[in-house]
């Protein structure tokens, strides 16, 4: 009888590593579907990047993750970039295709593809809390989803100006930035309103961006990027308000959805991943 001891390899590279849940979600799916793949989760400084890639490229990985600090670095690394991921700047999916390591960016693909579970974007006027890595793909890909116009809102100008150039220049819609010096009122006529800011992350689970919470109207959806705890103040408060919400797990589901449609082919069951984060009780 023969056997077949290679497992085919995929993983993260981060730097810290140990708090990342991927690899719980990644690795229910695989046991799901029953594919013998295996995701390891390695904590790679910054100065070993090169050559952690020019391993995984010599043990044959399908592909892995970048995570905090590597997302920019590792383009250097690689032998080309998706659409989205060109323009994002920044990798966190990489793949192997054809022998070549293509670096992709999920993170706000996962974001769009869970609020699809809501509401389609096309069409729709956004505000987008924050400018940094996550705002950025997230404004990218909602933008490319056929959001017409988005409002972003930073603290920092510099980032907010930066980012809202960025998606006039470089997608098909329309981007203001807007300072944040004070309670943000959310205008009337918006869609979508995205938390991509930090505010609200484990342990410090009572702050929450300030917008006006009466600004919320029941016909928005509103969305945070924070997944411990996914059931932030702001989604608290826009729930009470009427509003549809999508948390931060569904982004964080929808990003391992897609990564593993790229590297094995196959639809993942989102529920079994989602369940899988659950169990960890973050
Ligand atoms: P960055 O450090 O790149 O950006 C942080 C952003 O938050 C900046 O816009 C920053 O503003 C803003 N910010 C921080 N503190 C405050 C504050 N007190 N008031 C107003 N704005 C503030 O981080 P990332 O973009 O990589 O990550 C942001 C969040 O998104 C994280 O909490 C992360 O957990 C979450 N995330 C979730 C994912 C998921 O799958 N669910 C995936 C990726 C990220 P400024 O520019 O002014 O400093």
């Amino acid at each position: 009888m023969s056997h077949d001891f290679l497992q085919p390899l995929t993983g993260s590279f981060a730097c810290p590593a140990a708090e990342n849940p991927t690899v719980a979600m990644i690795e229910a799916a695989f046991r799901h579907h029953g594919l013998p793949w295996r995701y390891i989760n390695c904590e790679v400084a910054p100065e070993d990047l090169g050559a952690a890639v020019a391993g995984a490229r010599a043990m044959g990985w399908r592909g892995f993750n970048c995570s905090i600090p590597h997302k920019v670095a590792v383009i250097d690394h690689l032998d080309g970039l998706g659409d989205s991921a060109r323009i994002i700047g920044a990798v966190n999916t990489i793949v192997a295709r054809d022998g070549k390591l293509i670096g992709e960016n999920t993170d706000g693909k996962g974001f769009v593809r869970a609020l699809r579970q809501i509401c389609d974007p096309a069409g729709h006027r956004a505000v987008v809390l924050g400018a940094g890595g996550a705002a950025r793909a997230v404004a990218v890909e909602l933008a490319l989803a056929g959001v017409t116009h988005l409002t972003i809102v930073n603290r920092s100008a510099a980032r907010g100006e930066t980012l809202a150039r960025l998606i006039t220049e470089k997608t098909p819609a329309e981007a203001v930035y807007h300072p944040w010096d004070g309670t943000f009122a959310i205008p009337a006529g918006t869609g979508i309103v995205v938390n991509a800011t930090s505010v609200g992350l484990y342990p410090d689970v009572e702050a929450t961006p300030d917008i006006d919470h009466d600004s919320l109207q029941p016909d928005m959806v509103v969305s945070d990027g924070i997944h411990n705890p996914p059931r932030t103040r702001l989604l608290q408060a826009a729930q009470a308000r009427g509003c549809r919400t999508a948390d931060g797990l569904g982004m964080l589901v929808g990003q391992g959805v897609i990564g593993l449609k790229y590297w094995t082919g196959i639809d993942a069951d989102a529920e079994v991943m989602r369940q899988a984060l659950l169990d960890l009780d973050l």
